[in-house]
């Protein structure tokens, strides 16, 4: 196994030794211990202060893909009205989802390299009415962060729940739950959080459990279980204490350094991504630095080289970056620089290998 030097895959990233520790330890039975539910109700907090939610919080174990499915599925019954808004891979990909699940579903669509705009989301909403709304905040394989609070917004207006994918920028980049009117927000570990991938995290607000309550959806990935079961220490299936313990001192890690300080970093480095692209005659993807993401940067393959070339020659300097997929493979190139790969000196390294390499 080859490990990389310059780890700038945009998910899952480098886990640092303090949080990957927390796995080396033989724990008791979480179903059984006093400590693990007081680990749980800790961790619960904390999630809420860094994504700005009063609302109730669950730990699953999973990764985002998990968080995504299992919310869908527990709000939405065949021939429900879900208006997906897609400005990239996922959010196309939750209609999607949503269609496999019965749901009627009408596409807000808008190009890879722009982001939502909410007039449009507004017309379609009125219009169509939905159940849900759902949403991403940052599009990993474009490298692009939506709007969320004027979403929020018309669902309100609507009497939709908001459902968001805030996979790839919860804890790098503000998300407001409660400002942005979110009712049903999405987070994996193995992004900003820096671990492995083995937790979804989902915010649920009061609207969302009614509708949870009144779906009734029973499957291993269902949130119905989590509202009441941590509190009554009765939990579906045992949990993942290493993966709880992890989590608490990746949050403290994140709460001691303070949000702000969290956020500039990300916004620094990514800013200091994007000038050595640009300087170095690397086009960007979108072009527009205010449709960018602070926790990854895409960036299309320059010219004469295909990406197969380019990917070899980065991972023969240690350096590993993230490729892409449907109509963006092999076009366009991203640098994940969230979490703990939101690191001056790590990203100015990979960027001085991409200059050595492209010269
Ligand atoms: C990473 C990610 C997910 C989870 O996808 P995995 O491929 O399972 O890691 C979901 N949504 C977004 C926006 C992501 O970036």
């Amino acid at each position: 196994m080859q490990i990389y030097q310059i780890p700038l895959v945009p998910g899952p990233v480098s886990v640092p030794e303090a949080v990957r520790a927390a796995y080396a330890i033989d724990y008791p039975s979480a179903d059984l211990e006093e400590e693990f539910f007081a680990l749980y109700d800790r961790c619960a907090q904390k999630l809420q202060s860094v994504l700005g939610a009063s609302t109730q919080v669950t730990i699953q174990t999973g990764e985002g893909m998990l968080a995504l499915w299992g919310a869908l599925k527990s709000v939405v019954k065949p021939g429900d009205r879900v208006l997906a808004v897609a400005t990239g891979l996922f959010g196309y990909g939750i209609g999607e989802m949503a269609q496999q699940l019965g749901a009627t579903v009408e596409v807000v669509g808008f190009p890879f390299d722009a982001i939502a705009d909410p007039q449009a989301v507004w017309e379609a909403a009125h219009r169509f009415r939905p159940k849900l709304v759902t949403a991403v905040h940052c599009e990993t394989p474009s490298g692009t962060l939506n709007p969320l609070a004027e979403l929020g917004q018309i669902c309100r207006e609507v009497d939709a729940l908001f459902y968001v994918d805030f996979v790839a920028s919860g804890g790098g980049a503000p998300v407001e739950v409660d400002r942005c009117a979110i009712d049903l927000g999405l987070l994996g570990s193995q992004k900003v959080l820096s671990l492995p991938p083995d937790l979804a995290m989902v915010t649920v607000s009061d609207r969302a459990w009614e509708v949870i309550a009144a779906v009734g959806y029973a499957g291993y990935d269902a949130l119905a279980p989590w509202r009441t079961g941590p509190a009554h220490k009765y939990l579906p299936y045992t949990h993942n204490w290493g993966a709880l313990a992890a989590l608490e001192i990746s949050l403290d890690r994140l709460l001691t350094e303070g949000l702000e300080q969290v956020y500039q970093r990300h916004a620094t480095v990514a800013a200091a991504c994007r000038h050595a692209l640009t300087e170095m005659g690397v086009r960007l993807f979108p072009a527009q630095e205010a449709f960018n993401s602070p926790t990854v940067t895409a960036a299309y393959v320059p010219a004469n080289w295909t990406w197969r070339d380019l990917d070899r020659a980065l991972r023969a300097h240690g350096m590993a970056v993230g490729g892409n997929y449907g109509d963006l493979a092999g076009r366009v190139f991203r640098i994940g620089h969230m979490g703990s790969q939101a690191d001056p000196a790590l990203v100015a390294r990979g960027m001085e290998v991409l200059r050595r390499v492209l010269s």
